[in-house]
């Protein structure tokens, strides 16, 4: 413990929609459709506790499509932290891409700005940290940045693994949600070798 103060921190790189909460194939427009599944507030809780920043990483066009305001996606983000404090669990930030594809930004997943701004405001060690994802392109942005990545099976249409394990690159994990991810990540620590 003595040494951590020089280390760099180690974080946990969160999309949004189909990890922490139910996607809709008809975007999510309102707080009250904005459903935080029962087991995120103990996942970000082990988290938060392992000693990692959670940071949310989002593509969220339905702003550029004048389906949501900001505003509505910072009430979204109020109900996410007051669903997980009482679980001990801290959102340390996020970073929404409120871009359409067809703008080409460099925010937008699986481009990586958003994770490189997110790499440098915290000062994020990429090597110790995770990005969690429902979709290929959330594997595909944590690799660009040499996280380990880990998919989780609670989108919309999540694939079979057979096909998952055709991608390029393919995750290092696959677990069924945030939960199993968050112990997957806890068990891997206390068996790290020194
Ligand atoms: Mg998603
Ligand atoms: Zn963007």
């Amino acid at each position: 413990m003595s040494n951590q103060s020089t280390e760099n921190a180690k974080a946990i790189f969160l999309d949004r929609d189909g990890t922490l909460n139910a996607d809709s194939a008809d975007y999510i427009k309102s707080v009250d459709e904005f459903r935080i599944f029962d087991f995120t507030p103990e996942a970000l809780g082990i988290l938060t506790r392992l000693g990692f920043r959670n940071i949310i990483i989002t593509n969220q066009s339905a702003v550029s499509r004048g389906m949501i305001t900001t505003e509505i996606l910072d009430r979204m983000h109020a109900k996410l932290k007051s669903a997980i404090q009482p679980a001990g669990a801290v959102i340390d930030g996020i970073y929404i891409c409120p871009h359409l594809p067809e703008d080409n930004c460099d925010c937008r997943k699986p481009r990586t700005a958003n994770l490189e701004k997110a790499v440098r405001d915290f000062q994020i060690d990429v090597n110790r940290s995770y990005f969690i994802g429902d979709s290929f392109k959330d594997i595909q942005t944590g690799a660009a940045l040499n996280c380990r990545t880990i998919f989780v099976c609670t989108g919309i249409d999540s694939p079979p693994i057979k096909v998952i394990n055709q991608w390029r690159p393919r995750p290092d994990y696959i677990v069924e949600n945030l939960l199993e991810a968050a112990k997957l990540i806890e068990y891997m620590g206390k068996n790290r070798k020194p």
